[in-house]
C-alpha cells in the first residue's frame, strides 16, 4: 500500500495591513480531524495525518507561530518516512513577518525531510503567488478555477487524484512554469466575468491533452510587498513541448488581456456609492466597502464607511437606512454590553489593530449578540438609519443569515454595506443592485497608490509602459 502524507498551512495575509495573525486566529487540526477535513480520499492509499494550520485572512503571521507549525508538521514528516507521497494543502499568499516566500520556505524544508523520491502535490488558492522556488520544491500544483472558489473542494480533490494517479502509473511529472508580470487585485479577475472567465474556462480542454496532468493559473496576491507577488502559469504533464506550449498559450493570454480586467460592477469612493445606492430603486442594494475586507487580509479595524454613512444627510437624519458591516472594536462591544439593549452609548470606533481613523458613533444598543462562535460578542447599534455591527473578533459577513441572526433584513434597508469585495455568492444572489466602494485599509483596490518597495518590477500596472515580457516556460524536473 502507498503511503501518503498530509499537512499544510493556509492563510492570506496582507503586508499593508497593522493586524498580526498568530495562534488565536489560526485552527490547527492533526489525526483524524484532519482527514476528516478531506471527502473521498482513495481508499487503497494509507493516509497519514502531520499537522493543517487555517485562518481567516489577515496581517502577516507571527514569525513564532509560523515556526511552531513547521517543526511540528516536521517532526511528524520525519517520524513517518519513507513516505511515496505529500500532499501539501496550501494557500500560498502567506506573509511571516521577517521572511519572503514563506510557502517556499516550507516547501523546501519537507522536501529535505522527505527526500527527492517522494512525489509533493500542492493545492493553492489562485490568490496566492506561484514562485520559482516553490514550484521547484513541488512535484504538482493546481488552484482553485472558480473566483469566488466556489470549487475549493474539487481543486483539493484534483491535486490528491493526480498525486495518487502519478504514484500508481510511476509518473514523475515535469512542471512548465511561468510567471507572468501582472498584479491584480482579485476583484478583477472574478471567473463570472472576462477575461477572467475565458482563461479558465480553457484549463479543462488543456489538461485533457495528451502529455498534460494539470493547467493551474495564479491571480497572484496583491497586498503583499514581496518580490513574489505576481500571476504565474504552472502546467504539469510527462510531455515536455506539449506543457511548455500550452503554458506559454497560457501566459500570453493572460498578458494580452492584462488591460482588460476589471471589477465586476461599477465602482467608485464612498460619497458616490452612497448616492447611488440611494437614488437607486433596487433593494436590496450592496455596496462593498472593498478596502477593509477581511476576507482578503484586512483588519477589519477601519471605520472610514461608517463616517461616510454618517455624514449623509438622509441617513444621520433617518429618512434612509443602511446596515454596515461591520467593524472590530472589543472596548466599543464592550461597553454596548454595559449599556444593554436599548441603552445609549456614545462610542468612538475604529483603529482596534492601529488601523488610521476613527468614527464617533452616538445612538442606541438596538441588539446584543453573545459569544457568536466567530465574532465574539457582538453589538447593533443605531444612529439616525444607519445600523452599525460590532463585533469582538474579526469576522465576515458572508450570508443573509449573518444579517437576519442579528434581526437585520438587507431587503427592508436601502443599503446594505459590507466588507467585502466582489460579492459572495449568497450575498450576490439576493442584490438586485450592487456597487464597489474604493474604501482605504489594508487591502486598498487602488494598488497603485499602495507604495510597494520590494516588489520585483516592472510589473503592470505599475509600470504600465514596461516592454512585452519574456513569456517562456521554464521546464522545471526532478
Ligand atoms: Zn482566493
Amino acid at each position: 500500500m502507498k503511503r501518503i502524507a498530509i499537512g499544510g498551512m493556509a492563510i492570506e495575509s496582507s503586508t499593508f495591513s497593522p493586524h498580526r495573525s498568530g495562534a488565536a486566529d489560526f485552527s490547527v487540526v492533526r489525526d483524524a480531524e484532519l482527514l476528516a477535513r478531506y471527502d473521498s480520499l482513495p481508499a487503497h492509499v494509507g493516509w497519514i495525518p502531520l499537522v493543517y494550520a487555517r485562518a481567516l485572512p489577515g496581517g502577516a503571521v507571527e514569525r513564532a507561530f509560523y515556526d511552531a507549525i513547521k517543526a511540528e508538521l516536521l517532526e511528524h514528516l520525519r517520524a513517518t518516512l519513507p513516505l511515496d507521497g505529500l500532499y501539501l494543502d496550501l494557500h500560498g499568499a502567506m506573509t511571516v513577518v521577517g521572511m519572503t516566500d514563506a510557502e517556499a520556505d516550507l516547501a523546501e524544508a519537507v522536501r529535505d525531510a522527505v527526500g527527492p523520491g517522494c512525489l509533493i502535490s500542492a493545492s493553492m488558492d489562485p490568490h496566492g503567488n506561484m514562485s520559482h522556488r516553490l514550484v521547484t520544491a513541488l512535484d504538482l500544483a493546481t488552484s482553485h478555477r472558480m473566483s469566488p472558489h466556489e470549487d475549493a473542494a474539487l481543486t483539493k480533490q484534483r491535486a490528491v487524484a493526480n498525486l495518487v494517479a502519478c504514484l500508481d502509473r510511476g509518473i514523475r511529472p515535469l512542471r512548465a512554469w511561468v510567471r507572468v508580470p501582472v498584479l491584480l487585485p482579485g476583484e478583477r479577475a472574478c471567473t463570472r466575468d472576462e477575461p477572467a472567465k475565458g482563461i479558465y474556462r480553457r484549463l479543462p480542454a488543456i489538461e485533457a491533452r495528451d502529455g498534460v496532468i494539470d493547467a493551474a493559473v495564479w491571480i497572484g496576491y496583491a497586498w503583499a510587498d514581496e518580490p513574489r507577488c505576481s500571476a504565474a502559469v504552472v502546467v504539469t504533464g510527462t510531455d515536455a513541448a506539449a506543457i511548455t506550449r500550452q503554458a506559454q498559450v497560457l501566459a500570453q493570454a493572460y498578458w494580452d488581456a492584462r488591460a482588460a480586467f476589471a471589477f465586476s460592477t461599477a465602482s467608485g469612493d464612498a460619497d458616490w456609492c452612497i448616492a447611488t445606492g440611494l437614488a437607486s430603486a433596487e433593494r436590496p442594494f450592496f455596496i462593498s466597502d472593498s478596502g477593509d475586507n477581511p476576507t482578503a487580509g484586512g483588519a477589519g479595524d477601519v471605520a472610514y464607511m461608517l463616517e461616510r454613512l454618517l455624514a449623509d444627510p438622509a441617513l444621520a437624519s433617518g429618512r434612509a437606512t443602511a446596515i454596515w458591516a461591520s467593524v472590530v472594536d472589543p472596548t466599543a462591544v464592550a461597553r454596548c454590553f454595559a449599556a444593554g439593549g436599548g441603552g445609549d452609548v456614545e462610542l468612538r470606533v475604529g483603529g482596534a489593530f492601529g488601523s488610521p481613523g476613527s468614527a464617533r458613533l452616538r445612538g442606541r444598543v438596538e441588539r446584543l449578540r453573545a459569544a457568536d462562535p466567530v465574532g465574539g460578542d457582538i453589538a447593533v447599534v443605531a444612529s439616525g438609519g444607519v445600523r452599525a455591527v460590532l463585533t469582538t473578533r474579526r469576522k465576515p459577513y458572508h450570508y443573509i443569515t449573518d444579517f437576519t441572526e442579528l434581526g437585520l433584513d438587507p431587503a427592508a434597508h436601502d443599503l446594505t454595506v459590507v466588507k467585502v469585495g466582489y460579492l459572495v455568492p449568497d450575498l450576490f444572489d439576493a442584490a438586485k443592485g450592487w456597487v464597489l466602494a474604493l474604501t482605504p485599509g489594508g487591502v486598498d483596490q487602488h494598488i497603485v497608490r499602495l507604495g510597494y518597495r520590494a516588489l520585483d518590477r516592472p510589473i503592470y500596472p505599475l509600470d504600465p509602459d514596461m516592454p512585452a515580457p519574456s513569456l517562456a516556460p521554464e521546464v522545471i524536473t526532478r
